[in-house]
């Protein structure tokens, strides 16, 4: 299940990257961009724009909630999306490219001496360079994530 969504579902597109899934999205003024490439790469159209909704409605996704956290919910609810903690950080959150595993010595230059120091699990992502690793910061995701799962 891949995803491309308006402008006004960036955060949400984010959080589906952090959960593992492939979420485009574009803030742009011209809809027919977004249904362009929805078609063309056979990804669901998530939206806010209850017009672009109906006249694509096999393809699009109407989000009603307002806040992320609540749009979340509902396309997982519309979806059955699944929310499987494997699949955690396992895209960029900035450009969705996949992230790759990366060794100790790879990175040795790219992340501060005290995470060198103090941990031992990398990846990258291959298009924009960013280095990630397992930080405090990924407890609160983790947790928010989980309990969407849950949810
Ligand atoms: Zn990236």
């Amino acid at each position: 299940m891949t995803f491309v969504a308006d402008g006004m579902l960036g955060n949400a597109a984010k959080w589906l990257r952090l959960a593992g899934y492939d979420a485009l999205y574009f803030n742009t003024r011209r809809k027919s961009e977004l249904v362009r490439i929805a078609r063309r790469d056979g990804r669901i159209l998530l939206t806010r724009d209850r017009k672009l909704f109906e006249e694509n409605e096999g393809i699009a996704v109407f989000i009603e909630s307002e806040g992320t956290s609540r749009q979340l919910r509902e396309i997982k609810n519309k979806l059955l999306l699944e929310i499987n903690p494997m699949m955690f950080f396992t895209r960029c959150s900035l450009c969705n490219s996949p992230l790759e595993r990366k060794e100790k010595y790879d990175i040795t230059a790219l992340v501060p001496e005290y995470v060198y120091a103090n941990r031992d699990k990398f990846s990258q992502c291959p298009e924009c360079r960013r280095v990630y690793w397992d930080g405090d910061h990924c407890k609160a995701i983790r947790d928010a994530l989980n309990e969407l799962g849950e949810g």
